[in-house]
C-alpha cells in the first residue's frame, strides 16, 4: 500500500456564519488571519519533504470551506488542481457543513479533483443540534450524506462526544447513522471547552458539565470499536495537538490529553481481549494467552500495563501473556488458556 500524506491547508472559521456554542476556530486551528498568497508555499514547503512514490492530498481544512466566498474557494481550488495536473499531488479533500453542500457545490468539488469530504455531522440527535446551536438539522445531513455519495465522492464523517444534551445512546446512533451511508471514514472529537466560546460560559455557570478523560476515552471507545467493525477507518481521535490544547488562554475543560487517540485504542484493545476471555470462562489461576497482530504488543498491554492490571483484577489468572503474531491484523484478537499445572 502506498504511503499517504495530507498537505493541510487551514481555512479559519472563514466559511461559517455559525457558532456552534463549542467552536472557537480561531483558537482551534491556531491561525486568525487567512492570506491565500502563502498557500503555494505551504504545498512546497511540505512537498520538499514528501518521499517520491507518496500519494499526497491537498486538504482544506478549519472552517467550512465550501461555504466560503466563493471567488476564494475556487482560487484555491484552481491552486490545488495546478498540482494535480502537473502530478505532484493525487488529490483533494475539505470539510464542510451538511447545509453547504448542494448540487452546483458538488459539480465543482468534482471539476477540480476532490475526492473526499469530510462532513462536520458532529450529532443526528435533534436535540444536541439545537443546543449546540449547529444551525442545521438531521434531514439536511441526511440530504448532504446521499448528494456526497452520489457524485461519487468519499464521505468522511466528523462526529463529537459528550456535546450538551448528548448521550452515549445518541453517540452510537450518530456512529450508526454515518455507517449506513457508506462511510469510508470517521473522525471522533470528545468535546473539548475553549474559553471565548459559548460552551464555556455554559460551563462556568455550572449549566454543561465537561466530560471527564475516563469518560471520553470509554465513550470514544464503544463508537471506535462499531467503526471498526463496519469497516469504517477512523481516521483520528481528538484533537491534534498543535490545536492549542495546551495553552491555558484558550483551553478551559474537557478531556485534554496529548495522547488521547492512544488511550482509546487501548480501552478498544481492553474491551475486545475483556470480551474474548470472556466467552472462554477461565478459571481462577489459569494463564491466560492474549494474541495481538504484529507491532500491537504495547497498545494491548496499555499505558503503564493498564489492561493487564485490570484484565488480572477481573479474572484472576497466575499470569497473562500477550503473544505478537503475523495471522491477525491491528485490532483483531485471539485468546487461548493454559490451564495451572
Ligand atoms: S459549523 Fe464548524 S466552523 Fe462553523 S461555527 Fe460550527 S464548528 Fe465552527
Amino acid at each position: 500500500m502506498k504511503n499517504h500524506v495530507n498537505i493541510p491547508i487551514f481555512i479559519p472559521h472563514l466559511g461559517c456564519k455559525n457558532m456552534c456554542v463549542f467552536c472557537n476556530q480561531r483558537t482551534i486551528s491556531g491561525v486568525c488571519e487567512f492570506d491565500i498568497s502563502n498557500v503555494r508555499r505551504i504545498i512546497d514547503d511540505a512537498l520538499a519533504t514528501v518521499r517520491d512514490g507518496t500519494e499526497v492530498e491537498i486538504a482544506f481544512f478549519g472552517g467550512s470551506f465550501t461555504g466560503i466566498d466563493y471567488n476564494l474557494m475556487i482560487s484555491l481550488l484552481e491552486i490545488a488542481y495546478e498540482y494535480i495536473k502537473c502530478g505532484k499531488v493525487t488529490s483533494v479533500r475539505c470539510s464542510t457543513r451538511p447545509d453547504y453542500i448542494n448540487e452546483d457545490i458538488l459539480t465543482v468539488l468534482k471539476k477540480y479533483g476532490v475526492r473526499a469530504i469530510e462532513l462536520g455531522l458532529q450529532s443526528v440527535d435533534e436535540d444536541v443540534l439545537n443546543k449546540t446551536k449547529r444551525g442545521h438539522s438531521f434531514l439536511d445531513e441526511d440530504r448532504a450524506c446521499r448528494m456526497i455519495i452520489d457524485y461519487g465522492f468519499e464521505l468522511v464523517g466528523q462526529m463529537m462526544i459528550g456535546l450538551p444534551g448528548s448521550t452515549l445512546e445518541s453517540e452510537i446512533k450518530t456512529c450508526d447513522f454515518i455507517i449506513s451511508k457508506s462511510a469510508k471514514g470517521a473522525r471522533i472529537y470528545p468535546t473539548v471547552v475553549f474559553r471565548n466560546t459559548e460552551l464555556c460560559e455554559l460551563a462556568m455557570a455550572g449549566k454543561y458539565t465537561p466530560l471527564q478523560l475516563e469518560d471520553a476515552i470509554e465513550r470514544s471507545a464503544v463508537i471506535y470499536e462499531r467503526f471498526r467493525k463496519a469497516h469504517v477507518n477512523v481516521i483520528r481521535v481528538g484533537l491534534c495537538a498543535s490545536e492549542n490544547l495546551a495553552d491555558e488562554s484558550t483551553y478551559y475543560g474537557g478531556p485534554n490529553h496529548p495522547a488521547l487517540g492512544e488511550l482509546v485504542i487501548n480501552r478498544v484493545y481492553f474491551n475486545i481481549i475483556k470480551e474474548e476471555v470472556s466467552k472462554l470462562n477461565p478459571k481462577k489461576g489459569d494463564n491466560l494467552l492474549i494474541f495481538v497482530s504484529k507491532g500491537s504488543l504495547s497498545k494491548a498491554i496499555g499505558q503503564n500495563k493498564i489492561n493487564k492490571k485490570k484484565l488480572t483484577d477481573i479474572f484472576s489468572p497466575q499470569d497473562i501473556s500477550f503473544i505478537e503474531t503475523e495471522n491477525l491484523n491491528e485490532l483483531e484478537v485471539s485468546v487461548g488458556l493454559r490451564e495451572r499445572k
